[in-house]
């Protein structure tokens, strides 16, 4: 879709979704404290090509690769499961 845009639609785009994304955080971190609640910011830099298992790095795949298999340790890995286990122990540890 975002491909089919001209430059300047695409800009406006990319900047609506930065924008977004900004005022989601700051609701967030707003309601957080206002129910007393710890918010937890995590970079999730490589979280989906980390294998969650042994934390080998498998590097960068495209992202019509949904599974992978971790050559080291052979788990195998659906690709935003696996992102999400990264990002949870990233938040509360091992
Ligand atoms: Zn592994």
């Amino acid at each position: 879709m975002i491909l089919s845009l001209s430059a300047k639609k695409r800009f406006k785009f990319i900047k609506g979704c930065q924008r977004r994304k900004l005022e989601l955080r700051r609701q967030l971190i707003y309601k957080c404290a206002w129910y007393g609640k710890e918010l937890k910011l995590v970079n999730p830099y490589k979280t989906s090509q980390l294998c969650s298992m042994c934390g080998y790095d498998d590097g960068k795949k495209p992202l019509n690769v949904r599974e992978w298999t971790c050559p080291q340790c052979g788990t195998h890995h659906d690709r935003d499961v696996n992102a999400a286990s990264n990002i949870k122990q990233l938040a509360f540890g091992r």
